[in-house]
Formats: structure tokens, sequence, C-alpha cells
């Protein structure tokens, strides 16, 4: 079920207001398609957090789409340099540096002839929503995400959102509000990438279950005693997937996948009984849908973010991209075990806050947020974050329906106890 329609944003809360429309649009992962049949004119795609590791591949896959697609709008936070090459090499319209400090090292005449510089969130939140825009790729890490995405959905924009901590947070609001704008949020997240496409295969009350796959990252073989002493270094080597410091310290705790249950919880509108985890430590299969009749439909290829970074912009079309390819003609093994909750309990606080729903999944992501960063920064041990998480759940004073500014108050109210706890 989904929570009753109170998207409306008050005042302050920093994110644009959306007047509703009596317009209701089913939200399933399927329900919108528009690509460009002309490639003559290509999508405008504006990218956000395109110094990122996913941003970055979402340049690679634009480069190569031979014409279908062309940035119009660049962003990054603190990483000027390399948001200045990319500028040169894509000629956007728009860059936005949402860091006002980064933006004012910026010196005048080095931007691209016919690129506008613009600062800040807000800023970049307004350009989002311009008329120009056709595609949307929402992949700014954490909350921080939120409002450029809310406002993305807002002006009825197709959103690839690898930004997962949106939908975690404010997953219903954030699926009530692409219903009425005729916006659409498709997955980047490769486990919801699967899902999307092997969601194609049925009818929705044909699915009995959905797992997503989880390598188990770098400690999956590592004995429950040992994760105490577990360095910086160590949990940002991941043995499939290259990616972003933070993803990548969720990824070794498991809470990356306690996220992706909560955000299937709302992207797909399947409830938490449904949803279920299984560790598959060579990230080819990238989840599954098990339908009534016991079959299982997966969807296969090898760790590489470019295939559904293609997918989502591209959809519903498919074309050969530069994504690699899975090689059929050497030997592979694929293995697959049940999650161990014990030595990994962030799984076990992912369900529990996708069959919660209300604040539960903000406070989650903020407490995980200012408990990743406490680790990477030293000051706090590997098997703490999960336990500082689990008690800003069990303690936080949860709202089941909560506004905008509710999930936001409640946000700011995690990191301020998680902060506390850890002095
Ligand atoms: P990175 O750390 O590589 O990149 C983060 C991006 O966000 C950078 O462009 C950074 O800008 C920008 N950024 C950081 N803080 C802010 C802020 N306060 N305001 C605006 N922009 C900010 O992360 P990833 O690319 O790995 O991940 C991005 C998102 O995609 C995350 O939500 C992650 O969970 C999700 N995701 C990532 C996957 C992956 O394979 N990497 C897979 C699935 C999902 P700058 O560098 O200029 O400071
Ligand atoms: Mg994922």
């Amino acid at each position: 079920m989904m929570a009753p329609d109170r998207t409306a944003t008050p005042a302050g809360s920093g994110l644009p207001h959306v007047a509703p429309s009596a317009g209701t649009q089913e939200a399933t992962p399927l329900a919108h398609s528009r690509l460009n049949a002309d490639r003559a004119v290509p999508l405008q795609v504006a990218v956000l957090g395109s110094t990122g590791s996913i941003g970055q591949s979402t340049l690679e896959v634009i480069a190569t789409s031979e014409g279908r697609f062309a940035v119009h709008l660049l962003c990054g936070h603190r990483s000027v340099g390399r948001l200045l090459e990319q500028a040169q090499a894509f000629r956007p319209r728009w860059l936005v540096v949402t860091d006002p400090e980064a933006a004012a090292t910026i010196g005048s005449g080095v931007l691209p002839a016919g690129t506008e510089l613009a600062v800040g969130p807000d800023r970049l939140a307004e350009l989002v929503a311009a008329p120009e825009v056709d595609r949307v790729v929402s992949a700014i890490v954490g909350a921080a995400g939120l409002q450029s995405t809310w406002a993305a959905v807002a002006a009825g924009k197709t959103v690839a959102l690898a930004n997962k901590e949106t939908l975690v947070m404010a997953g219903p609001l954030v699926m009530q509000l692409a219903a009425r704008t005729g916006g659409a949020v498709v997955p980047v997240d490769s486990e919801h990438s699967a899902i999307h496409q092997a969601l194609r295969s049925g009818r929705r009350d044909e699915v009995h279950r959905v797992i997503l796959t989880a390598s188990g990252g770098p400690f999956r073989t590592r004995s429950r005693e040992s994760l105490a002493a577990v360095t910086r270094e160590e949990a940002l080597n991941h043995p499939t997937w290259s990616m972003g410091p933070k993803i990548t310290i969720d990824s070794a705790t498991m809470m990356n996948k306690a996220l992706e249950l909560i955000e299937a919880r709302w992207l797909f509108d399947l409830p938490a009984d449904q949803l279920g985890v299984v560790v598959h430590p060579q990230s080819i299969v990238h989840s599954l849908v098990e339908y009534v009749d016991g079959s299982v439909i997966a969807q296969l290829g090898p760790p590489d973010m470019k295939l559904p970074i293609q997918y989502a912009l591209a959809y519903p079309e498919r074309y050969a991209g530069p994504a690699r390819r899975f090689d059929f003609t050497s030997r592979h093994q694929l293995e697959f075990e049940p999650p161990d909750l014990d030595r990994f309990p962030a799984v076990r606080l992912g369900h529990e806050a996708a069959a919660r729903g209300g604040t539960a999944g903000a406070v989650l992501n903020a407490a995980n947020e200012e408990a990743v960063q406490a680790f990477l920064d030293g000051r706090l041990q590997f098997p703490q974050i999960a336990i500082l998480c689990e008690r800003a759940m069990a303690e936080h004073p949860f709202e089941p329906e909560p506004t905008l500014d509710d999930i936001l108050r409640l946000d700011a109210w995690a990191r301020k106890e998680v902060r506390t706890w850890m002095c």
C-alpha cells in the first residue's frame, strides 16, 4: 500500500512545491516510454553527479550512443577539475557546481563557448525541470540527491535513478509524485534493472517473490570476530564492482542490500515479505523474479554499470552499446548462498525498514551516512555502523505517513543522534 497523498512541500523543506493533479497513473516500472525514434534529434540528458563513478560511466554511454543522447547539463559538487574536463568534452548548455566554495575556484574564461555556470542545489533543481531536458540521470550520492531527483520527477521527467537513497528516504512520496506528473523512475541500480527486466516476463499478480542478489562484499567469508578489526582500505576493496566510496562501504556491511530492499519495496510496490536476498559472489546474475508457477527469470551480465545505465536511458529500446558481454565460451561457476544475518545484521534492518515504511528508511539511511563517514574518517569500527543504525531505527519517533518535512526533520535527528552516540 502506498502512503496517502501528502507530497505538498511546506516552506523551508528546500524542495519545490508541486500542485496535485487529478490524473492518476499506475506507477508500474513499465508505465513510461518515450525514446527518440529519430536520431537526428538526440535526447537531452542532465547528468547529476557526473564527476562520480556512475556519472562517468553515464558519459561513456552517451559518448558511444551514436547521437541518441546529448548532454544538456553536467553537475558536480567539488571535483571541479574533472567537471571542467567533462564540459570541454561534452559542451553542455549548463554546468552546475553544487558546492559554492568549489564553484568560486572556477576562473573566468575556462568554460567552453555556449556553456553557462550555475551554482548551488536550488539552481540545479530549477534547471533539471527545464522543458529542454528529456532524461535526468540521478547519480549524486546520498540524501543530497533527493532535492534534484524530486524536482525532476515533479516536472514529469524520466529519471534514470542511481541515487537509491531518494527512494529509501521518500519512496512512497516520490512514486506518487511520478504517478501524478507523468514522470517515470527507471532504475540504474543493477539489481533493480534486472528486476525491471524480469518483471516484463509476466503479470504482476503472477509474481511470487523477487530476490535481490548480493556479492557479499569483501568480508563474505570473514569471521564475525575479525570484523571489528577491518580497515578502511580492506572495506574499500570490493571484489567485483568498482564504485564510489560510500556505496563500497555499504556493500562491505551489506547495508547496500538493505537500502536496495527498501528501494525495491517502493519502486515496484512489492510488500516486504515478497522480497528476499541471496548472496551470489560472482555478480553475474543481477537479480531474479520467481513467478507463482516456480519459474525464475533472471538477468545476467558481467558487472558493468554501463549496461543498466544504458537500459535506463534508452528504455524501452535496446541497442548495441559499450557494456561488456558475458562470455559463454569460457568456464564459469555461479554460486548462491543465503546471507548470514548474524555477521551482516544490516540486511535484517533493511527488511525491517521495508516492512515498516514511514520514516524507518529515512532514519536508517541518515544514520548509515553518518556512520559510514565516521568509519571512512577512522572514527568508528566497522561493526558499529550497523549497531548505530539499529539504535537510530529503534529510538526514533516513528511516523507512519510522513510528509517530506517529517522525513527531512528525522533525517537531521538521526544524524545528530548518531554523532552524539559516537562521542
Ligand atoms: P561517487 O562517490 O563516485 O560520486 C558521487 C557524486 O555525487 C559525485 O559526482 C559527487 O561530486 C556528487 N556529490 C557528492 N556530494 C554531493 C552533494 N552534497 N551535492 C551534490 N553532489 C554531490 O558515487 P557513485 O557514482 O558510486 O554513486 C552515486 C549514486 O549511485 C549513489 O547513490 C549510489 O548508491 C548509486 N549507485 C552506484 C553504483 C556504482 O556502481 N557506483 C551502483 C548502483 C547505485 P564531486 O565528486 O564533484 O564532489
Ligand atoms: Mg546495486
